[in-house]
């Protein structure tokens, strides 16, 4: 299969020798490994350092989302895949990439890092893609296209046909972010990685998973981004503690799944309860651990909620989100005091 994508790579990473560490380049049985200048002492296990490729960890991914062991890249964060996927396809000061509005706010700051021109395209009213939008700006130096879906700070997943004819008409890249995924009725768009070659999606161990403090996210892509990403990544990026701990999470799916279980029946309760107040004006349909909320006087709801010490994210400066909290699912507990905070606010 020909493929044209590959001429969007800059041509200093094209020609990139990357740096190849001592475990990097020693595959077989060995006992005595005098190649890394480590303190030999093994106290525990972390005077060696880490799998470069995370064979051992990309295997059971592998399994678990059935996605093929050399499809999958692993970042430290979603914020270390999308800070590389900048520097292959987006030459400093020239290219531009595009991305929709209101979206994930790390898309705008890895623009500006990497002196990126980012092109915002407004979503529907309703929160849904515009195809006819993003294509009509679409022009050759837009390197990518920044989706998320379930969509941050919206909550709603984006119709999969609309991405798919995205995929066959955009001329770059096209990235889906579904950090919340796991929480979504929709399912994942990995199924179309293997046919697409300008197809990149994004996943994370911080949300469903329960790890945001391990900082490990997932890209899966064809097999020849991955290499250049795995090219590009420091050789190091995740470290050995993370890679055995979410090893071992994997392997306690079942639970993992029960608390996302719970974690959408909590939102559901959220939504009834949430309904009843006059300060609510409306619930944006959510198929993420957030819900997003239109309040009156949204400002003074978010500042009497800190006063109390219930921090909600106040996106009422946000274009299509005007006088919107967002508010992550809490426990059960959590989310009474919350509840029970409304309540006072709307009786006033
Ligand atoms: C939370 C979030 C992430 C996760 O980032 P990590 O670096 O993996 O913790 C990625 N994308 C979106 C849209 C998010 O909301």
């Amino acid at each position: 299969m020909e493929n044209k994508y590959i001429s969007l790579v800059r041509d200093n990473i094209k020609n990139l020798k990357p740096y190849s560490s001592a475990r990097h380049e020693f595959s077989g049985h060995a006992d005595i490994f005098l190649d890394a200048n480590e303190n030999p002492n093994d106290h525990h296990i972390y005077n060696r350092y880490p799998d470069p490729l995370q064979t051992r960890l990309k295997r059971k991914i592998s399994a678990v989302k059935g996605v093929k062991e050399e499809s999958i890249f692993l970042g430290n964060g979603s914020d270390e895949a999308i800070d590389i996927l900048f520097r292959i396809f987006c030459e400093p000061g020239k290219d531009s990439v595009i991305s929709i509005e209101p979206s994930y706010g790390m898309y705008r700051v890895a623009a500006d890092i990497n002196n990126v021109k980012i092109k915002n395209v407004s979503l529907t009213p309703d929160f849904e893609l515009d195809v006819d939008a993003i294509l009509a700006v679409a022009e050759k130096s837009d390197k990518i296209l920044w989706l998320c879906s379930p969509n941050n700070p919206s909550g709603n997943t984006l119709n999969p046909q609309m991405i798919l004819e995205l995929l066959d008409k955009f001329p770059g890249m096209i990235v889906v972010d579904e950090a919340y995924i796991d929480f979504s009725n929709e399912v994942s768009m990995k199924s179309f990685v293997p046919e697409r070659q300008n197809l990149i999606i994004l996943q994370t161990f911080s949300k469903a998973w329960g790890l945001a403090g391990l900082r490990i996210g997932m890209a899966f892509a064809q097999q020849w981004i991955i290499e250049i990403m795995n090219a590009v990544k420091p050789p190091y990026n995740i470290n050995s503690y993370s890679q055995d701990f979410v090893l071992n999470q994997l392997r306690k799916i079942d639970d993992v799944r029960k608390e996302i279980s719970k974690i959408k029946q909590e939102r559901g309760r959220l939504i009834e309860r949430l309904e009843e107040l006059d300060i609510v004006e409306k619930i944006y349909p959510s198929e993420a651990n957030f819900l997003l909320i239109k309040c009156k006087d949204a400002r003074n709801v978010f500042k009497s909620l800190q006063e109390k010490g219930v921090i909600v994210r106040d996106r009422s400066s946000v274009p299509l989100c005007e006088g919107c909290l967002r508010v992550t699912i809490g426990t059960e507990r959590e989310n009474e005091v919350f509840l029970k905070e409304m309540k006072i606010l709307d009786k006033q």
